[in-house]
């Protein structure tokens, strides 16, 4: 099986349905589509003037959401490749190392970006860096396609880095039978998607928002990328408007943008079919608020990269069951596990917990990675006797809801983008005056955390917030830099001179503190 035969049979079912839009423009129907992907697998194959790529050989992505991304997905598949979407937010050093990581062969890139390539040519040798703005890339689909190369359900079809908990990403391997399984419960779990929908980007394609794609392509539904690229709730509530029958992925920053922009200008918002959230805590307020203005549209999934958007939903039918006894509750759980996968809640030793007792949350099933890129450790680590360990604490109760207390991993979430405090944590160590950095989440009723960095100095020395800001300016990515330093004289910690962060918290009483 390969996922690229989803579109293969969508392009014969319904050749002239309109398959990818930018804004209200249509670019290509499933016809079209399909031959321009088989034309680029073929490039991409092709030792001829082509790429001379092998099945299993890595083709990296780094742009902003594009009608180019679909295709060039598809065309990777098609050719029996393996894809590496990059966060398009992230620091060309930062892109250096997953290419590296990765030994990536080929990176796609658009606009501006390319002006990186000999940084990361340098550091991977062999890639070739391909804009989608030059000429040799409009070339590519002229060249003779090819048939769909046929893959094994084990055989790794997306590459995903997280930020790593080391500091380092961690490339998580996602085979071709993890994302179709994902792609089926869709499905049962999420929503009915039919061909007369319209799949929104309006959350970067290199994410979950872009795994949403198969479920749409199976039933030939139209692929909406946003004109700006980006999220801006105007243009999105007008696309709504002009579509009609419009799903999209928001991270929960987003999902209250939406609701404050529907609220005060009194938009109408009959044209969203379903607002799916998820990838960060909504608080209870938010959710309520979300429901009272928007209806009944919502449904909320919760997923990690490891179990990409598959681990638990919290249905429409159960947003919208406002009678049940346990209605509250479930507002705040992140309902019940996905029907590829079982959840279960652990103590430390990987033994199941009674119904009530708040322990590690654990995931079994067809949509959990294979493990680590080239991480053996990382991979034993997280996925033992056949549980993938989520980092996440979580509490079930007897209707099988789950509700994540904390997460143990001490990830930030701010904007619905993942920022791993030792990633800044060693950016800011850097400092010649800085003897000790705990970088932390800070609940933030716009971004749902900031973050923020305390900051213990060398005697007589210090380190001023501008100084600070431009390193971590000069090697992550923007959204990473903390909003706030705070100078202290020392860092609680434990027995074992461990620094412990639940204290930090405190200042401002976090998540999981009812
Ligand atoms: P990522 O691997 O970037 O998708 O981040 C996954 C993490 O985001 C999870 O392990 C959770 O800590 C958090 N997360 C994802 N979905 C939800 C949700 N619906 N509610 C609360 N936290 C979530």
């Amino acid at each position: 099986m390969n996922l690229a035969q989803l579109l293969a049979r969508s392009a014969r079912v319904f050749p002239g349905r309109a398959a990818v839009a930018l804004g209200a423009r249509e670019v290509y129907s499933y016809g079209e589509l399909f031959h321009r992907v088989a034309a680029i697998a073929g490039a991409l194959r092709s030792a001829v003037g082509g790429c001379g790529l092998q099945p299993g050989d890595r083709v990296a992505l780094f742009m902003a959401n594009c009608p180019e991304y679909l295709e060039l997905l598809y065309g990777i598949w098609h050719a029996g490749l393996v894809a590496v979407p990059i966060n398009n937010k992230l620091h060309p050093r930062e892109v250096a190392f997953i290419l590296e990581s990765s030994a990536a062969s080929l990176l796609f890139v658009a606009g501006d970006r390319s002006a990186a390539a000999p940084m990361w040519s340098d550091s991977t040798p062999g890639l070739r860096v391909v804009s989608v703005d030059e000429p040799a890339y409009r070339q590519l689909a002229s060249v003779a396609p090819i048939d769909v190369v046929a893959r094994a359900p084990d055989d790794l079809a997306w590459l995903f880095y997280t930020s790593g908990t080391t500091g380092r990403p961690k490339g998580v391997m996602l085979s071709q039978r993890n994302l179709l399984a994902m792609t089926l419960c869709y499905f049962t779990d999420v929503d009915q998607a039919t061909g007369a929908d319209s799949i929104v980007y309006a959350a970067p394609m290199s994410h979950g928002a872009g795994m949403y794609n198969f479920a749409h392509v199976l039933v030939g539904a139209r692929h909406v990328v946003p004109e700006s690229g980006g999220f801006d709730v105007a243009e999105i509530m007008a696309l709504s408007r002009h579509y009609r029958q419009v799903s999209l992925f928001a991270a929960p920053t987003m999902v209250h943008r939406l609701v404050e922009h529907v609220a005060e200008h009194g938009v109408d918002c009959s044209g969203i079919k379903t607002l799916v959230y998820g990838g960060g805590p909504m608080y209870l307020e938010d959710i309520r608020r979300a429901l009272a203005v928007l209806g009944d549209r919502l449904v909320q999934i919760y997923g990690q990269g490891e179990s990409p958007m598959t681990i638990t939903a919290l249905a429409r039918q159960h947003l919208a069951d406002r009678a049940h006894p346990r209605y509250r509750q479930r507002l705040l759980s992140v309902g019940v596990a996905h029907s590829v996968v079982e959840v279960m809640v652990a103590a430390a030793d990987g033994q199941p917990l009674p119904v009530g007792s708040a322990g590690e949350v654990l995931v079994r099933g067809e949509t959990v990675m294979l493990g680590y890129w080239r991480d053996a450790e990382a991979t034993a680590a997280t996925l033992r006797d056949g549980w993938l360990h989520t980092g996440d604490v979580g509490v079930l109760d007897d209707d099988g809801f789950l509700t994540l207390k904390d997460r143990s991993k001490d990830v930030i979430i701010s904007g619905g983008a993942n920022i791993y405090p030792r990633e800044v944590e060693e950016v800011l160590l850097r400092h010649a005056a800085v003897a000790e950095v705990s970088v932390v989440g800070r609940p933030s009723a716009e971004w749902g955390e900031d973050v923020v960095a305390f900051v213990v100095c060398r005697p007589a020395m210090l380190a001023a917030n501008a100084e600070l800001d431009q390193l971590c300016l000069e090697s992550i990515a923007r959204f990473k830099r903390p909003e706030d330093y705070i100078f202290v004289a020392a860092l609680p910690k434990n027995n074992y001179g461990k620094v412990l962060k639940s204290e930090l918290r405190r200042h401002w009483k976090v998540i999981g503190e009812d």
